[in-house]
């Protein structure tokens, strides 16, 4: 019922439209577009986001395999995950719970920090994430020990918001210990947490890929949607291959 009513909230009757294109994650043809926002465009069947969709998107291009793959991702619901449920064998689940131990389990999730993951080296071949990276402290330390958990070749696909046309502007900074803001205070909202309860550390840039290859990573690349799919709205997906 939740669901439905902020589905209802989203919608601009303006900007409302359908397409017969198919859903990345689902295969199911007809998709809505609430609003224009990545985040109002919608598979009918699965519910997937214009965001989720093109992650799959570059997730199954760049998985194709003869062998099962071992997958990690940085949460534990949404269409994404049940995709990746469906779809493989081998995947692990994630998610940061407050006052839980890092490597314990609550309701079958495991309680991990992506700064501090308690998995052994080359664990995974695949890591994804969606909308992680600037909830991260540390986001270079998020990024160096996804490296070394990653099997050699191993891949880093994820999102985050990004502008392309821009550096990566960092909104805190720590002085003497002590983190203080340099511009307003920003809050994202999480199917877990809830609307506006997770604090943004920063808001990326094209730099990004800098920060990847810091860690170790030798190729990365930002993949640009199609402007014919998701009625233009896709998301730049960020790749990294050990
Ligand atoms: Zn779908």
């Amino acid at each position: 019922m939740a669901r439905i009513i902020n589905i209802f909230k989203q919608i601009n009757f303006k900007q409302l439209r359908f397409s017969k294109q198919r859903c990345h994650l689902c295969n199911w043809t007809l998709q809505i577009k609430l609003c224009d926002d990545e985040m109002g465009i919608r598979c009918t069947r699965c519910g997937a986001s214009a965001v989720s969709q093109s992650l799959a998107q570059v997730f199954k291009k760049s998985t194709q395999s003869d062998h099962p793959l071992k997958v990690y991702e940085l949460s534990s619901t949404g269409p994404f995950v049940k995709y990746l449920l469906a779809s493989h064998h081998h995947v692990t689940l994630s998610e940061l719970i407050d006052d839980v131990p890092l490597g314990e389990y609550v309701n079958g999730v495991i309680c991990q920090d992506v700064q501090n993951l308690t998995y052994k080296d080359e664990t995974f071949d695949v890591c994804t994430s969606s909308e992680v990276f600037e909830h991260v402290e540390n986001d270079t330390r998020g990024f160096r020990e996804i490296y070394r958990v990653l099997k050699p070749a191993g891949k880093l696909i994820f999102t985050v918001p990004i502008a392309l046309n821009s550096t990566t502007i960092e909104r805190t900074r720590l002085i003497n210990g002590q983190r203080e803001q340099i511009l307003p205070a920003e809050y994202h909202s999480d199917k877990l947490k809830g609307v506006g309860k997770v604090f943004c550390y920063r808001n990326y840039g094209f730099d990004i890929l800098q920060r990847l290859q810091s860690v170790g990573f030798s190729y990365t690349t930002i993949v640009i949607p199609d402007k014919n799919e998701l009625f233009g709205l896709g998301r730049p997906v960020i790749y990294a291959e050990k």
